[in-house]
């Protein structure tokens, strides 16, 4: 099997090929978490965002013009390299929209998604995009209860519609459906055939969510010999592997992965683009920094959750409510010390905050002594001990408020000091204020 020399046959994901407009930033130092493989591209790699395609078929979703266009701005101004959009053949919205945001003049680059039929092509170059997105499916059980097409029908049919774009001067992906569940050998012949064609990216779907990291980087690792185009990942989170699958496959050699805003898709969807902005900002925060406008992720996320009618789940990447937060006592010392220890993504460079959570029965004397010193209230260390075992006692009846601890401090305080003021109370922008700090 002949590997093509990386360096000199691949166009690289982000400035490569054509009229690819995609940013590229220089590659920093990457962190001890990214691999170190020669064929990793985790610190070259692009971002489809599928939020407008894969995110239309989410249960709850319907978007209007107005909605499509907001959110493709939004995922514009965050710094995705490219937005797919719905087929225009799905419906005849479906292409007006497709040809208003094409006419948008983004930074992103604006696909769309069409079935591997001169029809669907034909109408799909008229909306004015910058690439198409060809798919068909090549497992035996599509090919049996799907399309009912045998490979060389499947072979044909590629070289018809690759060619027909390749003459328009667009970008052009071609795509299996369930790769995972192809049969191998077919698969390879069929990517050999379409990249001798001239394709911009071969994509592998694992359009079920059947796969596991492991087999991931064996299938790109092995198409990576075969072909000398950009390879596309497209993974379902079925059995929670999305993410996972994501990373594996950049890092043996896959350039560009599709992602939706929280992961919206068919069934529960696909790889979330948060979670996946988290993974790889893990292996090289400065290139992810360079690339996307992370303070602009939750935005983002609550435009879209807002227009499918879901809130943000407790546990999200980033941005849930307690992505920051740090409750148990051992914990709360060594963050408020170092907060690299039990932190591997900065909150400050998401626009988040960092939230040590004192009001319970696992609090440690730390993490009271710095809201102590927060609040501006004068304790000595054994007087915060003592006030901490008081905090302990009441999170023991129930589970205390902000405001409750901070009354705790302050009746404490006063009374250490002989101090008979009535201002015990702290207001919420206060409590608020000192959260932030
Ligand atoms: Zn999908």
């Amino acid at each position: 099997m002949a590997v093509p020399k990386l360096e000199d046959s691949l166009p690289q994901a982000g400035e490569g090929s054509q009229n690819n407009k995609a940013k590229t930033t220089t590659i920093s130092q990457p962190t001890p978490y990214a691999p170190s493989d020669f064929l990793s591209r985790v610190d070259n790699f692009a971002i489809i965002e599928s939020t407008l395609r894969e995110g239309e078929q989410f249960a709850n979703a319907f978007f209007s013009r107005e909605k499509k266009i907001e959110i493709a701005k939004a995922l514009d101004s965050f710094g995705v390299e490219y937005l797919e959009l719905t087929s225009p053949a799905a419906s005849r919205q479906s292409y007006e929209d497709c040809k208003a945001i094409a006419d948008l003049g983004l930074k992103s680059k604006i696909l769309t998604h069409v079935r591997c039929d001169m029809g669907d092509a034909k109408l799909a170059i008229e909306t004015g995009v910058d690439g198409l997105d060809v798919v068909i499916g090549t497992s035996s059980i599509l090919r049996e209860f799907s399309h009912g097409k045998d490979m060389q029908y499947i072979m044909d049919k590629a070289k018809e519609v690759i060619t027909y774009i390749k003459s328009q001067g667009v970008e052009v992906r071609f795509s299996s459906e369930d790769s995972f569940r192809s049969d191998l050998v077919d698969l390879l012949s069929l990517y050999k055939h379409v990249d001798a064609l001239g394709v911009n990216r071969v994509g592998i779907a694992d359009t079920v969510g059947c796969a596991t990291p492991l087999q991931v980087a064996e299938l790109v690792r092995t198409l990576r010999g075969v072909v000398s185009c950009d390879i596309e990942g497209h993974f379902h989170d079925d059995t929670g592997c999305a993410i996972g699958n994501a990373f594996s496959a950049v890092a043996s050699g896959c350039t560009h992965i599709d992602t939706t805003v929280l992961g919206i898709g068919e069934r529960n969807g696909i790889v979330p683009l948060g979670g996946f902005v988290a993974r790889m900002y893990a292996c090289n925060p400065e290139y992810i920094k360079g690339k996307y406008d992370l303070q602009a992720l939750r935005e983002v996320e609550n435009l879209v959750a807002d227009a499918v009618g879901i809130s943000v789940p407790f546990n999200n990447y980033i941005t849930g409510y307690c992505a920051f937060t740090h409750k148990a006592g051992i914990h709360a010392k060594a963050i408020l010390n170092n907060p690299t220890t039990y932190e591997i993504l900065k909150p400050e460079d998401f626009g988040m905050t960092r939230y040590v959570s004192i009001g319970h029965r696992l609090t440690g004397w730390n993490a009271v002594k710095n809201r102590v010193e927060q609040l501006n209230l004068n304790l000595n260390d054994d007087q915060v001990k003592e006030v901490t075992a008081k905090i302990k006692q009441l999170a023991d009846i129930r589970p205390q408020t902000m405001e409750d601890v901070d009354r705790v401090l302050r009746d404490f305080h006063n009374e250490v000091h002989n101090i008979t003021s009535s201002s015990s109370s702290t207001t919420s922008s206060e409590s608020a204020k000192a959260q932030t700090a």
